[in-house]
């Protein structure tokens, strides 16, 4: 925490407290928020805070290789991880959650596929979370 806003000082980048609210913001969370869903936390503070200061800070924290950016949603709106390592994510088509896992699938490992040397993996897989098949099964054990 106090390493990034080091790096955005030593970059030139005047820490507003708005500024500082967004890296704190995103180092405290493990979900993956939209912009949108960050304007609005932060908004609760700092009223004015703007999108634009919102999209500034992000691309900055992208450029220092502090947060990485998904596109898990498709056609969807981008949502932002402050994970900056390669991992893997699901989302549920049900709740629209998304979440890190942990795959043991050879395919998306290091290795060879189709005489191409794979060197990184990031999947995005879909499907249905644990909480909503529960949901489910507990519907209809009760139809
Ligand atoms: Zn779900
Ligand atoms: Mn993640």
């Amino acid at each position: 925490m106090k390493e990034i806003l080091e790096k955005l000082r030593v970059k030139g980048v005047t820490l507003t407290p708005q500024r500082i609210a967004i890296v704190e913001f995103l180092k405290k969370i493990t979900a993956h928020p939209t912009v949108d869903d960050i304007h609005k936390a932060i908004r609760r503070k700092y009223p004015t805070m703007s999108m634009a200061t919102v999209y500034s800070t992000l691309e900055l924290l992208k450029e220092l290789g502090e947060i990485q950016e998904l596109s898990i949603r498709k056609r969807g709106k981008a949502c932002f991880d402050s994970n900056p390592k390669l991992h893997h994510h699901f989302l549920c088509r049900k709740c629209g959650k998304i979440t890190d896992v942990e795959v043991d699938c050879p395919i998306i490992k290091k290795g060879w596929v189709d005489e191409c040397k794979v060197e990184e993996a990031q999947a995005y897989l879909y499907g249905v979370c644990s909480e909503c098949l529960k949901k489910e099964k507990s519907k209809k054990d009760k139809s």
